[in-house]
This record gives C-alpha cells, structure tokens and sequence, in this order.
C-alpha cells in the first residue's frame, strides 16, 4: 500500500527521523528511482512547492501531470473521492494536491491505492514545509531541546504554523506567537504554545529562531489590519529588528516587502529563507520516495 501524507500528525518520530535521512541522502547526491506517474493538482498559486515538488519528481525518474486553476473538474464541483478514483483509474500513483479547502477528515482516504500528499490545504496543513524548517533548524542548530521558536504575523490562517508548531514541539523546542490580536486563534491550546506575545521587540528578545509569516490576505474574511504600513511598523522585521535578532530568522514564502520583511535584510547572514527553499527539493524527494518506494 502507498503511503499518505496529509497531516504531520499521523507521522512517527520515527518516520520524520527517516524522513530527514533520506533528505540528507538526496542533498547529498545519491539518487533512487522509482517508475510511474504522479498528478500534481495546484489549485492555489506557488512557485516554490509547486517547483520542488516537480524537479523531486523527475529526479526520482517519476513522470509529472499538471493540473492548475481551472484545469481540473474539482471546479466544476467534483467530489476529492471522484477525484481519486478517476486518478487512479488512469494509472497514476500520487496524487500532490494544494487546495484552497480544508482536506479534513480524511480518514477514509487513506484506504486507497493513490498516495495522497498534501502540498498544503486551506489553514489546515503544510506538512512539506513543516519538515523544511525542522530539518533546516537541526542543521543550524543541532538539538531543538528548549530552542525558542517564535511565529510572527498571521498565526490564524497559517498552515505552515499549524504544521511546524507540533513538529518543533516533537524535538523539544518551546513555540511562541507574536502577531495582531485579530489573527491569533483564541484557542491556542491544540499548538503547543507556550508564549503569546503582544509586542514583537519582546518577543524577538526570547527567541532563538524567529519564523516570519505572511498575511494570507487570499484567506481574510473581513480587515484585520488597521493598514499594511501600521502592520510592517509594528510586527515587521524592519533593519532595526534584523539587528537585535538573537539567532536566525526564517520565512516559508512568498515574501511580502515591508509588509513582513525589510527587502534589504531578506538575504542577510541571519536569513535562513534559501537554505529553507533548498532544503524543499530534498524533502519532497524524500516524501515522494518514502511514499512510494513500497507500493
Ligand atoms: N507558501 C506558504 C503556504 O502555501 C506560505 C504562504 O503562502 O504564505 O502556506
């Protein structure tokens, strides 16, 4: 049976241990084949995981299917599991699926013969980019034990919190938030958290590892924001900020200018932002590989 990977809670230690293994394995040249066809459905706009999640595929000798917005029956109101059916019916082997909804429950996909890898899901999931920046901040770091990692900006809709809050909270390390009351869930507790801050010239004193995050306006439902510019203001990381950084910053991308970052400080000796989008490549090479190598 395929492997699925839809949330990095159904992952063991010992499945993200391997994981990160088999990352090192790829970044550091050796290569695995496996044969057959992967559909690759993007119904969100990306440039980084739709890309690494292509080259991953063609480097482990794996054909690609593309299927952007627009391009799928999914819009003209198809059901996931008619989906699944019809891909598998086709003869393809993984589904890499990034929708605007949340992919939840989804117990009862896992009983089919299509692995199911979620290249992010509504403010659900991103588990690829979760293991990025754990697998990014062990190798900065070493041990996570007690690290202090903090979440900036829009914690609410942030998938990418919801993926690597458990993640670092796995290895030990303390996670905190900083962000506008508007966007921080009024229940933090499923996450793990262990600090909430209010202002961010605080927060950026506790922590060892800063994870800034993009306002995901696509996801905003009313303004949350008094103005952009107040927002930069009062939780970007501007110059001043960068200074004082204890440790290293990272952000998933894209990027927003003096919306989240100072465009001079985004690929300073404190940014971790290209490391994290190298690492992508190899973790989704490890992810296809592991999903699949037994099916
Ligand atoms: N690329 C990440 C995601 O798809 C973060 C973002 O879009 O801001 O969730």
């Amino acid at each position: 049976m395929p492997k699925h990977l839809i949330s990095v809670r159904d992952l063991s230690k010992e499945d993200i241990d391997l994981l990160r293994h088999l990352s090192k394995r790829f970044r550091g040249g050796e290569r695995e084949t496996l044969e057959g066809d992967v559909a690759l459905f993007f119904l969100e706009s990306s440039t980084r995981t739709r890309l690494s999640f292509e080259k991953a595929c063609r480097l482990l000798g794996l054909r690609t299917y593309y299927a952007g917005r627009g391009e799928s029956s999914i819009e003209k109101g198809e059901s996931l599991r008619d989906t699944i059916k019809t891909l598998q019916a086709l003869g393809f082997r993984a589904l890499v699926l990034r929708v605007p909804f949340v992919l939840f429950p989804y117990e009862g996909y896992k009983g089919e013969e299509i692995s199911l890898i979620n290249a992010g899901d509504g403010t659900h999931q991103h588990p690829t980019q979760g293991l990025i920046d754990l697998f990014t901040a062990i190798e900065v770091f070493g041990s996570l034990e007690n690290l202090k990692v903090l979440y900036i900006g829009d914690i609410l809709h942030s998938r990418v919190f919801r993926s690597g809050a458990y993640l670092f909270g796995l290895y030990g390390a303390k996670v905190g938030v900083c962000g506008p009351k508007t966007l921080i869930p009024s229940d933090l507790s499923p996450f793990g958290v262990e600090q909430v801050f209010d202002s961010v010239d605080e927060a950026i004193e506790w922590a060892d590892l800063c994870i800034w995050l993009r306002l995901q306006e696509e996801r905003f439902t009313e303004s949350y924001i008094p103005s952009k510019e107040s927002y930069f203001l009062q939780f970007g990381l501007t110059k001043e900020r960068y200074k004082r950084l204890k440790g290293y910053f990272m952000h998933p991308g894209p990027v927003n200018l003096y919306v989240d970052v100072d465009a001079e400080v985004v690929y300073l000796d404190k940014s971790l932002v290209l490391k994290q989008v190298e690492m992508g490549l190899y973790v989704r090479m490890a992810v296809l590989y592991w999903a699949l190598k037994d099916g």
